[in-house]
Formats: structure tokens, sequence, C-alpha cells
């Protein structure tokens, strides 16, 4: 008989649980006895989540599931988790945050499911509290577009919340992140967290232009979360303005440019227009 056998089993519903985002010591009590007593995981790849299991020494059914899934696969794990526990895991850290299991909750909820979450590591969250910047106010944004000129708009919409900003990044992207940032939030403070909980776990802070120079010097290996300090009062001045508007120049036309920075800055469009328009023509 299989040890998990004597573990008293879970009341029926849906278990969202927070798993490990390197080191396997913050794997939380909770959510390590909900892996034990629960009937099923669902995950987002079964050798990730095999090997968590293993270090904990349980064995369960695990389902692979992520928001592509078919309306039959997720109308499955429903089923779970209206007759037994089904725990949801991703393959590190929160789920949900940037990660599969969004539409689950949504549909369990409007099918009355009961669902609770068993919180724990957070790259974001770890990532914010490394990083030396303001903590007060936080936006966390996930992955920035991959496109330069989409990652351009993406970055002036943002130029003008008073919070840090929080991305995920990747390695191999990271210096082109960097230089966008330099070019639509310039001065800003940036801090670049790698390898959160793992051996060579490092944060490190100075502007985008100085990490953007260290991080092409030294190819960042594994994983990294990418944070922005809030604008300081002199960047949301007219200058700025004016500077945003002359980078949104450089990929779209003027009522496309206008419109962007308005956006961003909650200033009168018709005027941005004609700046922009003024700034065309110089
Ligand atoms: N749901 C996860 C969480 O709660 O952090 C995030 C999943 S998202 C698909 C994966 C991204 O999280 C990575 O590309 C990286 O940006 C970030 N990340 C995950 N683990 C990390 C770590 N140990 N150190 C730094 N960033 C990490």
């Amino acid at each position: 008989m299989d040890n998990n056998d004597l573990t008293p089993r879970l009341e029926p519903g849906l278990y969202i649980v927070a798993t490990p985002i390197g080191n396997l010591g913050d794997m939380t009590m909770r959510g390590a006895e909900t892996l034990r007593r629960c009937d099923a995981v669902a995950c987002e790849d079964t050798r990730v989540t095999g090997k968590l299991m293993a270090h904990l020494g349980v064995r369960k059914p695990l389902l692979r599931y992520d928001d592509h899934a078919s309306e039959r696969d997720r109308e499955r794990l429903l089923a779970t988790m209206r007759d037994g526990a089904l725990a949801l895991v991703s393959d590190a850290g929160t789920p949900l945050v940037s990660d599969p299991g969004y539409r689950l909750v949504r549909e369990a909820q409007a099918q009355g499911i009961a669902v609770t979450t068993l919180p724990g590591a957070c790259a974001a969250i770890a990532g914010l509290t490394l990083s030396g910047l303001p903590n007060d106010r936080f936006l966390f944004a996930g992955f920035l577009p991959v496109k330069e000129k989409a990652r351009l708009v993406t970055l002036a919409e943002l130029a003008r919340i008073d919070a840090t900003l929080i991305f995920y990044e990747s390695g191999p992207r990271l210096v082109k992140s960097l230089d966008a940032i330099a070019s639509a939030l310039p001065g800003r403070d940036v801090a670049v967290g790698r390898e959160l909980t793992k051996l060579h776990e490092e944060c490190r802070r100075g502007s985008a232009e100085e990490l953007a120079a260290h991080y092409s010097a030294n190819p960042p290996k594994g994983e990294i979360v990418l944070m922005v300090a809030p604008p300081s009062e002199q960047e949301t001045s007219g200058e700025d303005v004016e500077a945003m508007l002359r980078e949104a120049l450089q990929t779209a036309k003027p009522s496309q440019a206008a419109a962007q920075v308005a956006k961003a800055t909650g200033r009168d469009r018709k005027e941005l227009y004609a700046l922009a328009m003024e700034l065309r023509s110089q």
C-alpha cells in the first residue's frame, strides 16, 4: 500500500499551489501537505512537476494543463475537482502569474466549485524585495513584447505610471530590453534580479545604459526579473513629453505618436499632435 493512502483526503475543489522558483526549500508546508493529500495534480510539464513530487516523496496522477487546452480537457479537470481535490501547479512559482490557470479558475468559479489558493514563491515579488527600488507601489507587467516597436509602445504607455515596474525577461533579450528602457524611460534606476533563490543569485542596480554595457560584456545566464524605478517629478515635465514624442515619431505617424503619448501621459492629444507636427518639420 502507498503511504499516501494513509493521509486524509481533502475536500473536493481546486487548490492553487505555489511551488519554488529554484530553491526546493521554498516549498511551503501547506503547499506540500496539499500535494500529499490531493487526488491529482494539474501541471504544465509532467517531468518538471514529477521531480518536485519525487523530492516530496509523493506519487499522484499528473495531468498536463495549459490555458490553450481543449474544452474537453478542461472539462475533464473540472469533473475531477467536482468529485475530488485537484491541485494546480506551474513549473515554478505561483500559477496564473505569467503561467496557465486563469481559464480553469474562472470556469471552476463559474460552476460553483470551491477554489482556494496556497501562496508561496513568486519571482516578481522576490525580485522586488531585492531590487532596492521603491516598493510601496509596483506594477507587474509580465513579459515585454518581443518586437522592437511594440516594446517601445508598451514602455511609452507605462512611462507615466507612478510605481516600480516589474517585467519577466530572458537572458538573450535582456540587453535589447535595457536599450529600449534607456531610450523610452531615460534616467531611471533599473534593477536586474537573476537566478533568484539559486546558487548564482544576483541583483544588480544601475542605469539602463550601465546594465546594458555590463550584460553585453557578460551575457546573462538563467532566469531574470527586470525592474524599473518610478518616474521622477522632473521626468513628467514638458521636456520629457517632447522626448517621448520624438521617440514615438521614429516609428509612428504624428497622429499615432500623439495618441500614444496622450495615452501614456494623460495630456491633450490635439496639443501633442500640434507639437508632433512641429517636431517633424524641424
Ligand atoms: N509563475 C512564475 C512566478 O510566480 O514567478 C513565473 C512564470 S514565468 C513563465 C517565468 C519567468 O519568471 C522567467 O522567464 C523569469 O523571468 C521569471 N523567473 C522565474 N524564476 C526566476 C528566478 N529564480 N529568478 C529570476 N527570475 C525568475
